[in-house]
């Protein structure tokens, strides 16, 4: 028998209501340059079909992908075809990945370029999040390439709904939060470098995705077999937390997870 559904949260002040678990989908269209610590095979489309069918069965709503995740934006486009609109799909802009290399354009050309190639591969006419996928210079990106200006332009289009940045700075993690609707930041066992943004978000309203809750899967080779609820009794009594996207391919791993979450909102 499958949990309770899980329980949502605003993403900020957009209106756009969140699952507190969200759908990582790195290991849907990448297995080239990623960082977890077992090797894996993409899976193919009844796998993925089913995956994606039982994280909407758990009350997931909320898939994130970007160009740079190989085909994931366009495996998307197929696989949510009839259920677009029972999902919040987040996407990002700036970062490509050709040739098992990553490259970065942050330029407003390249930002308008992106966002109409991803509504073509994600087989819609708007997309719910998209975010800066900064490189790690965050503060320069914001302020030499304006791309969150040219992000909030195509929100007043009505080509995206809500937009932000994926920072992995202090400082450009508040600047971003500050000129968005809300920021994707690193926060897990192993790290919390990154918690005064989320603070900031809290007391300010911003909405908060969570990256690498389980540290890539590192969490889950600690000999604590508590790690994963550990981590989520962490980061979901933060109540500046939107939720935490979690990448995982194993309906297993899916399923405790959504228990865990739900146990730590319930005990809250
Ligand atoms: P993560 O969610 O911390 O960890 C994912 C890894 O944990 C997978 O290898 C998964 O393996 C494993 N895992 C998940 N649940 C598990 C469980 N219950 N037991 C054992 N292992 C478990 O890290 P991530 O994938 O790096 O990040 C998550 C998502 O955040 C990505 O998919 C992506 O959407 C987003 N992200 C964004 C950025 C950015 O710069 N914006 C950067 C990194 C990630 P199994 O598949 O075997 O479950």
């Amino acid at each position: 028998m499958l949990p309770d559904q899980l329980p949502k949260r605003a993403f900020g002040t957009t209106g756009i209501d969140i699952s507190i678990l969200g759908l990582g989908t790195v290991k849907l269209g990448r297995d080239q340059g990623v960082k977890y610590p077992n090797s894996f095979e993409i899976p193919d489309d009844r796998q993925a079909c089913e995956l994606i069918s039982l994280a909407r069965d758990l009350g997931i709503n909320l898939i994130d992908t970007a160009p740079a995740y190989g085909n994931s934006e366009e495996r998307l486009g197929t696989l949510l075809r009839g259920q677009r609109h029972q999902w919040v799909i987040c996407s990002k802009v700036g970062e490509e990945y050709e040739n098992g290399q990553s490259r970065f354009d942050f330029t407003p050309e390249h930002t308008r370029f992106s966002i109409e190639r991803s509504l073509q591969r994600l087989n819609t006419d708007m997309i719910d999040m998209v975010l800066v996928h900064s490189d790690g210079n965050d503060e320069a990106i914001i302020r030499q390439f304006g791309t969150l200006d040219a992000l909030a332009e195509l929100k007043s289009q009505g080509k995206i709904r809500a937009f932000g940045m994926s920072t992995k700075t202090v400082a450009g993690g508040l600047l971003a939060a500050e000129k968005s609707d809300g920021v994707m930041v690193t926060w897990n066992l192993q790290y919390d470098e990154e918690l005064p943004v989320i603070n900031y978000c809290r007391d300010h309203h911003k909405g908060v995705l969570i990256k690498k809750a389980l540290a890539s899967g590192h969490t889950t080779l600690s000999p604590d077999e508590d790690s994963v609820q550990k981590t989520f009794d962490m980061l979901f009594q933060h109540s500046g937390v939107s939720s935490a996207i979690v990448g995982t391919i194993n309906p297993s791993h899916l399923i405790s997870n959504a228990e865990k979450a739900a146990r730590s909102i319930k005990g809250m």
